[in-house]
């Protein structure tokens, strides 16, 4: 049955009325003919249609069909364009017009459908990413802890007095683990200044030495103030003291204002 392939792509626009009239009755013939392969295509098409025309977004159109809709609501839309030719009668039936109009929303339905997809990827995407960040957050915090309790129990720590006698200063407790590191912790402890950042600072027996900057850190809402130094910029034995002052965010390369608390290491 080889001549039913030029009819193949004749039979959805038959289905929808969208032939011109030699194609038409080129089809025509050929079902007269008793083909019933061709036959069996017309009545998928009509079913095609006919489920279009109920907008049913699952029934995906073929390319050809679009292109043949569109060919014709185009050379309708031109011919209602130029005013002196009266279109005599409308080529396109209602039904079309349905059948377009499904079109129509299956394609928006599509690209809809499509954008909240690509959405809902992003939000899973977005959501696994901070998941990832606070876990990872949680086990720097626990392994954090853990090094500070160690810091505090382990019993060669070196409990760091507070030097000053000061009301005023900060009421603040260290210790420090020549393997483990420094631990500086207080509760009651007042904000910095806004744009200020409470500052570490290790300060040399050398006199000749400036202090040398550590970390920067708030107290948190309760007033709790905690500082891990795992690795200290100084050794205990060279460290004359550890003192604390406020500093503009982001730190200094040097004190800028008087400690707020001093501890003495040796
Ligand atoms: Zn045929």
């Amino acid at each position: 049955m080889k001549n039913c392939d030029q009819f193949r792509e004749l039979i959805e626009a038959y289905a929808l009325g969208a032939l011109d009239p030699e194609e038409r009755a080129a089809l025509e013939a050929h079902l007269a003919t008793g083909c019933s392969d061709c036959a069996k295509a017309v009545e998928e098409a009509r079913w095609l249609v006919s489920q279009l025309a109920y907008a049913a977004p699952e029934v995906a159109p073929s390319d050809i069909l679009k292109g043949r809709l569109m060919q014709t609501v185009r050379a309708e839309a031109q011919s209602q364009s130029k005013p002196h030719v009266m279109p005599a009668k409308s080529a396109i039936p209602f039904w079309l017009w349905a059948a377009v109009a499904a079109l129509v929303v299956f394609s928006i339905y599509s690209t809809w459908n499509t954008r909240q997809l690509q959405n809902e990827i992003r939000e899973a995407n977005d959501r696994a990413a901070t998941l990832l960040n606070e876990r990872q957050k949680t086990e720097e915090q626990l392994a954090a802890a853990k090094r500070e309790a160690m810091i505090l129990m382990d019993p060669s720590s070196v409990k760091i007095a507070s030097a000053g006698h000061d009301a005023q200063g900060l009421q603040l407790e260290a210790k420090w683990n020549s393997q483990l590191g420094v631990v500086v912790m207080g509760d009651k402890i007042p904000m910095p200044s806004p744009h200020h950042v409470l500052q570490l600072w290790f300060i040399p027996k050398d006199p000749k030495a400036k202090p040398m900057p550590s970390m920067m850190t708030w107290p948190d809402a309760n007033g709790k103030l905690v500082m891990l130094v795992s690795n200290p910029p100084e050794s205990m034995d060279d460290t004359k003291a550890l003192a604390i002052t406020e500093e503009p965010e982001g730190g200094s390369p040097g004190p800028t204002t008087t400690p707020r608390w001093v501890g003495g290491v040796s």
